[in-house]
Parts: C-alpha cells; structure tokens; sequence
C-alpha cells in the first residue's frame, strides 16, 4: 500500500499553484449555466488541520499557503492568488490559519453555489477513504458528490462522456509509483478519444528524474495531435541540487518546483495566470532559482 499521504504537504507551494490553477478553471466553467461535472481522480482526504500531528512533521506549509496568508502581500493581489486565499480563508474563522481544504472542498464550494453539477471523487487509500467519506458527510452535499474508492485513472474511463457534456478532470497522483506518469498520459489519450472536449487538469512533480521530465512533452504532443489547445504554468520556488549538511552529509532539497499542464484550458485562463504566477515566485521564493514559466499551443 501507498506511503504517501497529502497530509503531510497540504498548503505547500505546489498546492498553493494546483489550487489556484484549480480555482481560476471553476471559476470559468461556472460561468455557464449548463450543468457541469468535475472529477477529482485522486482525491485525497478532503480537509487537512495546518496544527495537526501530519502538518507540524514537516511543515510544508509553512513555505507556502502560510507565507501568503500571514506575509506582507503586494498590491494589488492578483485576482486568482486573491480568490485562492479567500477560498482557503472561508474555511477558517478570521485571522486563524488551522484548516486547509484539498481540491474535493475546493471544487465542492464552488459548484454549490449552483444545484445541477456533480463531483466525482476517486481516492484509493483506505485511511484516506474513510477520512474523505467522513469528511464530505458534514457537507450534507446529497447526491452532488459521490466517493469512489477505486483507481482513479481507470474509474474514470466508464463516466465519460459524462451526461452533462461539460467536465472538468483533475489529475493529481502522489507519483509515489514511477507507473504513475505513464498512467497519466496513458489516462489523457484515451480520455480524449472518449471525450474530447472536455478540460483536463494534470499537477505533476519538477524533480531530476526522467520521467518527469517527459510527462509535459508527452502531454503536448498528446494535444497537439488532437489538435486541442493547451496551457503549461510552472513554479519553482528552489534549486533542485543536494545540499550537504555540516558533517557533509547529502541533504535531500525536498519538492524544488512543480507544474500544471491543461488540455482545453479556458481562454481566460493564460492572462489569470501571467498575473498571479509572479506574485507566486516573489512570495513563495527560496533562494535565487526561483521563477515560472508559462506557454500555451494549439
Ligand atoms: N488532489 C488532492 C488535493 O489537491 O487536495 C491531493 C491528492 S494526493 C496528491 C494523491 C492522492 O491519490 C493520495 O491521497 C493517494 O492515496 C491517492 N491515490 C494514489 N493512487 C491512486 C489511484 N490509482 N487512484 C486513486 N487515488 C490514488
């Protein structure tokens, strides 16, 4: 069984970036009144404490939501870096910073403003299951959310095209399992043969290994040949390089960068993101390789 658990990263700086891409997507998809569905291949447990056992081992935090939420920000607050730190301020009573939510409440609060979406969450892991099971029954949210506990990357296969012909699909793998990437793009192929207009969010890990290297030139290549549009938004917030401690032993960096990579983004969403991906860098920076990138095709 898997090791990872979101808990110990909730409101790090790659959740501040998927979050925020995660939000300002929702945001348009909602604009229409047709009805929309949203599917969360990997769900995780839904809701993390920041004063929990998880969150104080490592901290993670603490470089990311936390620095936005308790820092000197600059001003004006890009809207989408504004609308992320509202969302997460919603689920705390003001001035306190103890909860953060993961993409299902993320997702969850914005499509209950509205009565005809659906959510669809897929999580794999049993302790994760049940927290995320416990966690969406105090939402009373009915039928609007369902709980899968299934494979993401398979289980989806059977809800598309969805009925409501308007999906948003995000793709969020701990990539704990090197399988994982290849899953990835294997999931986006077929997902855009069974239903090629719908929007596809994936959040990948920027670290020296080959396959994360591949994953966004396989992502665009995918698209390309679909001849569907695609955005790429990266964040680096280090270096990537060992450090050596004082006694000269090698010292893992810990998460250095991390991207998002959208098939059929919004076409408001490139000019959301050249605002807010600066602001990210200057206040998520952790030494002098810090930077984002941004670049679109199709
Ligand atoms: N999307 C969540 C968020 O932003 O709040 C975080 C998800 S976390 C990065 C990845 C989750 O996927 C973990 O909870 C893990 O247990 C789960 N998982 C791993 N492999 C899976 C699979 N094949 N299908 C569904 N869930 C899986």
């Amino acid at each position: 069984m898997f090791s990872y658990r979101h808990a110990f990263h909730a409101g790090n700086h790659a959740d501040v970036l998927k979050h925020t891409v995660l939000l300002a997507i929702l945001r348009h998809l909602v604009q229409k009144d047709a009805a929309l569905t949203v599917f969360d291949t990997h769900a995780g447990a839904g809701l993390y404490r920041l004063d929990g056992d998880y969150a104080q081992t490592s901290a993670e935090a603490a470089d990311g939501y936390l620095r936005l939420a308790t820092g000197e920000l600059p001003q004006p607050v890009a809207p989408a870096l504004q609308d992320y730190l509202d969302m997460v301020a919603s689920f705390n009573s003001k001035g306190s910073h103890k909860v953060y939510p993961g993409s299902p409440f993320i997702i969850q609060r914005v499509l209950a403003e509205r009565g005809r979406d659906k959510l669809k969450l897929f999580e794999l892991h049993p302790t994760d299951t049940k927290a995320l099971v416990a966690n969406v029954a105090q939402l009373e949210a009915g039928r609007q959310v369902a709980i899968l506990r299934e494979d993401g990357f398979e289980g989806i296969k059977k809800f598309l095209p969805p009925p409501s012909r308007r999906a948003l699909v995000l793709c969020d793998p701990s990539y704990e399992l090197k399988s994982d990437y290849a899953r990835v793009s294997e999931m986006v192929a077929d997902a855009l043969l069974r239903f090629a207009t719908g929007t596809y969010a994936v959040w990948y890990p920027i670290i020296p290994r080959p396959q994360a290297h591949d994953l966004p030139k396989k992502l665009k290549t995918l698209a390309n040949k679909a001849g569907k549009s695609w955005l790429h938004a990266t964040l680096t917030v280090k270096s990537s390089k060992l450090l050596k401690d004082d006694e000269g032993a090698v010292v893992r960096p810990g998460l250095p960068a991390s991207g998002m990579f959208i098939v059929n983004p919004p076409h408001t969403l490139k000019d959301v993101l050249k605002d807010a991906l600066p602001q990210m860098v200057a206040l998520l920076r952790q030494d002098n390789n810090a930077a984002s990138t941004l670049e679109h095709g199709g």
